[in-house]
């Protein structure tokens, strides 16, 4: 089984009918690149930054976050990483936060919520990310976005980070920028937020907990939960017709992307690429290249 995952090694992620999709993979920090590359993976689809937050006694500066960023990003180059500004809130914290208990947690202060109200947080990683940018081929992802307003707010400290750079004279990258697709809300408005991003990622685990009104982290909902409930698997279909529409490229970077017995049903939607655990890249590339991306006419 093993072997025959890693015969899939240095194979193209294109489907049996020749789309080409990409099997990307999901990393925490640096410490992941070598299981990223023994996997052979498309690049990184989902750099979940949180984790470089927490378990610590302060803050990550600049210099820091930056020399972890370059550190992914050379590993990859040419390939694509896409990073997501830190998903924190009440429930990924650390002490020295300060971040108030919260009933919600997961309706709470957290995400691009928690950066738009901390711009120095939010200013030191973006700082950190664009002048990494210049190392490889970054992406901007941010999460949690639920309105237009949210999105051109999260680009305008973007811009921003970017001058304040420029005119100390320093280099900064191309760097693409997209949004999660994990609310409800992105869903109903992927149409507008296509038209001012360059991706889509969907992140199926909180779909799924906003959509079905179900807390993913408490256990005794387990009989309820239905990763393939028919309102998450429309909510990506809309997600992929939209983005496409305005020219987005379309992918999903939550634990569903690894459930193989939804990769044909995946690609026949138009999803474009995948990120998953670096151990599932392979399974994935192995599906995805026995699977047609277009309906059969005949
Ligand atoms: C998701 O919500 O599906 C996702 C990929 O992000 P996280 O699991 O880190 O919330
Ligand atoms: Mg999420």
């Amino acid at each position: 089984q093993k072997e025959q995952l890693f015969a899939l090694k240095g194979k193209p992620d294109v489907t049996r009918d020749g789309k080409m999709v990409a099997v990307c993979a999901n990393i925490g920090g640096p410490a992941d690149l070598p299981a990223v590359l023994e996997n052979d993976a498309c690049g990184i689809g989902l750099f979940r930054s949180e984790f470089l937050y927490l378990n610590r006694e302060t803050y990550p500066a600049e210099e820091e976050q930056f020399a972890a960023y370059r550190e992914v990003l050379q590993a990859m180059a040419p390939k694509k990483v896409v990073v997501r500004t830190c998903d924190l809130g009440a429930d990924k914290t650390a002490a020295y936060m300060h971040l108030a208990a919260e009933p919600n947690p997961a309706l709470g202060r957290r995400a691009v919520r928690l950066c738009l109200t901390n711009r120095t947080l939010f200013q030191t990683q973006l700082r950190a990310l664009l002048r990494a940018s210049v190392f490889g081929n970054l992406a901007v992802m941010f999460p949690l976005i639920t309105s237009v307003r949210e999105l051109r707010a999260c680009r305008e400290v973007l811009q921003e980070c970017r001058t304040e750079l420029e005119q100390q004279g320093i280099r900064t990258g191309q760097v693409e920028v997209g949004i999660m697709v994990e609310t409800p809300a992105a869903v109903l408005c992927a149409e507008e937020l296509a038209q001012e991003c360059d991706f889509f990622s969907i992140g199926t685990n909180d779909l799924l907990q906003y959509t079905c009104a179900l807390d993913r982290q408490n256990p005794n909902l387990e009989p309820f939960f239905d990763p393939h409930h028919p309102a998450v698997l429309r909510e990506i279909q809309m997600t992929v017709e939209a983005g496409h529409r305005h020219g987005c490229r379309v992918s999903i970077c939550g634990e569903l992307g690894a459930d193989l017995s939804l990769t044909q049903t995946f690609l026949r939607m138009g999803v474009d690429a995948f990120s998953v655990n670096p151990e599932c890249v392979l399974a994935v590339r192995g599906a995805a290249r026995g699977c047609d991306a277009c309906q059969r006419t005949q």
